[in-house]
């Protein structure tokens, strides 16, 4: 099959490459689905621990606001000594690194107690946010505040918690505050794997930086942008995000996260190009690997079908000179037995009838003597061209057939042609063969001539085309012994002739 049809090869070839194209993109896509889910997996858990590390603390620390309000509301407090009266407001204050003091003021913003010093230090709070939005606003419960910078602590950012103290009929009598140093945070976000060029935040519900990694104290207490990034969160809740952020223009994957029960949002924000840059790097080597199989494929292919076409052309070649004869190019014998036998079933299954002429140089054997073998080969090829090109082209059938039958004799094979009209074109072909003109010194006419024996089947009935091979072989004995240089036609008279002279004609012919 691939012999006969060398575009095949290349066809699957192709069809090969595109496969493997196909497969590696395959495998390429899902490479790249993968680094995004498990960067989405990291960035949603590093916000969800976060969270919880952070809600923890936060409700400590509430919890330890709370025990200040309540012991406040006791009576008996304002009754104890100084110290003991701290030691037991302060009792269940939460202590930690990154806590400062809590302190209690009065309606006016005036410290009264501290939990750090029995002797409050002489401060006012009344200008802070934490101060004057519990006087302002009665409900706001636990307040998380802007960041500031404590007086007693350059360069540490802090946050406070406020409470509202009330007095017993609901007006405003001060609030207990505690603060918590930013830098917490800061060693929070430090430890984790967020690649080359991502960040994290902690913001307040208004988007109030209060940390982000890469830390930038400048940044803090500022109010980037994040509308667009909050509103994305709010719809991809649980999925995350690719953004641009608006600190620094990166495109991130974005992971968002509300403190339960507490004004605060961490976002952690893996940048596209840490997510992708390993997939890229396998991604060009699958990509270049592939292309260079495809063009390996294709190119193999091209070769490979390139050869089978020569080979498919010289294939053609053989078989043409198989049944060619080198000196003449007419059919060989061996072509014309093919076609005979076919035109001699044609013939009987159409009853069209089938004639044959068989042709032989006249004394060629003195020819080849006089002029030498050489040229003997040359008068051949000519008396060959001749009989070929007359025996077609004068023919009334249109299956004629020219062939070198061996040695100086060829044969006409002359499908559906009746006796007349084949007796008068193998006269055209005699006559074509004499005009020639080949100088013959050993002629009588002075030019090389063929003499023709014609047998036709609708003459008489003949066993198979051998038979009418031997009826025209025998006519053109005939015409030898008539005196060469003619035509002459089978008649039934012949077979009995022929038949005795076969053994003589054999040996004459070798
Ligand atoms: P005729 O047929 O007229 O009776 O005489 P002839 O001399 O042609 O008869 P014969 O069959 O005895 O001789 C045929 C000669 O044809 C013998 C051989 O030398 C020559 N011959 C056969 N094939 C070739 C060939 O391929 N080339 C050449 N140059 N001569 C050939
Ligand atoms: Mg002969
Ligand atoms: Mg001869």
């Amino acid at each position: 099959m691939m012999t006969r049809r060398p575009h095949a090869v290349l066809a699957i070839g192709i069809a090969l490459a595109a496969v493997l194209t196909l497969v590696a993109a395959w495998v390429m896509a899902q490479m790249r689905h993968d680094a995004l889910a498990s960067a989405r997996a990291s960035a949603y858990n590093m916000a969800l621990l976060f969270e919880r590390d952070t809600a923890r603390n936060f409700d400590v620390y509430a919890l330890s606001l709370q025990a200040v309000v309540d012991a406040l509301a006791d009576p008996r407090l304002a009754s104890l000594a100084p110290d003991i009266r701290q030691r037991v407001l302060f009792d269940r204050a939460a202590s930690a690194n990154h806590l400062g003091a809590i302190l209690v003021t009065d309606a006016a913003g005036n410290v009264t107690f501290d939990s750090h010093a029995v002797r409050p230090r002489q401060m006012n709070l009344a200008n802070r946010d934490f101060f004057a939005v519990q006087r302002e606003t009665p409900t706001t419960g636990l307040y998380v505040s802007r960041p500031f910078i404590p007086r007693d602590e350059p360069g540490q950012a802090t946050i406070g918690l406020s409470r509202r103290l009330s007095n017993p009929d609901g007006s405003f009598a001060g609030i207990v505050v505690g603060t918590m140093r930013l830098d917490y945070f800061r060693q929070l976000f430090s430890g984790v794997d967020i690649g080359t060029n991502g960040a994290i935040a902690l913001t307040l519900l208004d988007g109030t930086v209060l940390m982000r990694r890469p830390y930038d104290p400048a940044l803090i207490g500022q109010k980037p942008d994040y509308s667009a990034i909050f509103q994305r969160a709010a719809q991809n809740a649980a999925s995350g995000f690719f953004a641009s952020a608006p600190v620094d223009g990166v495109r991130r994957w974005f992971a968002l996260r509300r403190v339960e029960g507490f004004p605060l949002v961490f976002g952690v924000a893996i940048a596209a190009e840490d997510i992708y840059r390993e997939w890229r790097v396998r991604a060009w080597i699958i990509g270049t690997l592939t292309a260079l199989l495809d063009a390996s494929l294709i190119a193999l292919a091209a070769m490979f079908t390139r050869q089978l076409r020569r080979r498919v052309v010289v294939e053609e070649e053989l078989r043409a000179q198989a049944g060619t004869d080198a000196l003449t190019s007419l059919a060989n014998r061996r072509a014309f037995e093919a076609r005979a036998l076919h035109e001699w079933q044609r013939a009987r299954r159409a009853g069209g009838g089938l004639s044959l002429a068989l042709l032989d140089v006249d004394r060629f054997k003195r020819f080849n003597d006089r002029y030498g073998h050489l040229a003997g080969d040359d008068a051949l090829a000519a008396v060959a061209h001749a009989i070929d090109a007359h025996g077609r082209r004068n023919a009334g059938g249109v299956g004629n057939f020219a062939a070198r039958y061996g040695g100086e004799e060829f044969v006409l094979l002359l499908p559906e042609l009746p006796p007349a009209a084949a007796l008068a074109l193998a006269e055209t072909v005699r006559a074509a063969v004499e005009a020639l003109g080949v100088p013959h010194g050993d002629s009588p006419s002075g030019v090389l001539t063929v003499s023709v024996g014609v047998a036709c089947t609708a003459q008489g009935a003949f066993a198979d085309w051998r038979a009418l091979v031997d009826a025209a072989d025998a006519a053109l004995y005939a015409a030898k012994r008539a005196g060469r240089n003619r035509v002459a036609a089978w008649q039934p008279t012949l077979a009995a002739e022929a038949r005795g002279e076969a053994v003589e004609r054999e040996a004459r012919r070798r």
